[in-house]
């Protein structure tokens, strides 16, 4: 396939994708653009990035350090790319992290807080920060649990260059909608409660390709897709 070819399909599958976002918006009386669209980018070459920013998106999200630092790196000459960090994260990995990402997505430990907060103070930049929370209570699953939130936010607000913005989750992969939906209504609950008490929270990070409808039904102020825009990914 010519380079044009993947460029179409690229901003093809974007607007199809942000269509159905508004189509989704509107069937679950969500209010027009609540709902933003991170680009999941991992394993995808900066060929494919750069296809969707120039379609106009700016919004990308990678799960592994090495290669979030890598394509920010390439693509630093390109303007307002917010860039959310939203994998694992390793003690050894943080200074990585707080150089190149705009976001971090997937916070679930303090002690790692304390390290992004001293990388932070030393590169003078901020963090915007979502706290991962494992809804599913899986074992092998990352995130705290739902009834830590509270007090893992307040120890949270102790570090002053870290702006905690909001929630994400990966839940388990049900084939009971019901189910999948009541963990998501419940995380939206704790979402309101944070919003109520700290204005700069807006941030519910939930829903991936295939459970895009039930998390703009429940709540979801940003999905996540990463195949729908860009294609099945190789086994890594
Ligand atoms: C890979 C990934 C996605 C995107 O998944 P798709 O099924 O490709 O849409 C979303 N969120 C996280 C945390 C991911 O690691």
């Amino acid at each position: 396939m010519s380079e044009n070819n993947t460029l179409n399909t690229i901003t093809t599958r974007l607007a199809d994708t942000l269509n159905n976002i508004k189509l989704l918006e509107q069937k679950h009386q969500r209010a027009d653009n609540t709902v933003k669209l991170m680009a999941v980018s991992k394993t995808k070459p900066v060929s494919d990035i750069i296809d969707a920013y120039q379609s106009g998106h700016r919004l990308f999200g990678e799960n592994y350090v090495q290669e979030l630092a890598q394509k920010a790196t390439e693509l630093a000459n390109y303007q307002n790319i917010e860039w959310h960090y939203i994998g694992p994260i390793q003690s050894n990995k943080t200074a990585l992290i707080a150089q190149h990402a705009h976001w971090v997505d997937s916070l679930d430990r303090i002690k790692i807080a304390k390290r992004l907060q001293q990388h932070c103070l030393e590169m003078d930049k901020r963090l915007q920060i979502l706290v991962q929370v494992n809804i599913s209570q899986r074992p092998e699953k990352s995130g705290i649990l739902l009834n830590d939130v509270e007090d893992f936010v307040k120890e949270l607000n102790q570090f002053d260059r870290l702006q905690f913005r909001g929630l994400m989750a990966i839940p388990h992969q049900y084939s009971d909608l019901n189910q999948l939906e009541k963990e998501f209504s419940a995380l939206n609950h704790c979402f309101l409660s944070l919003q109520a008490q700290y204005p700069q929270v807006d941030t519910l990070s939930i829903g991936m390709s295939q459970d895009i409808e039930s998390a703009i039904k429940c709540g979801s102020t940003m999905v996540r897709v990463g195949t729908a825009i860009f294609g099945q990914r190789e086994a890594k």
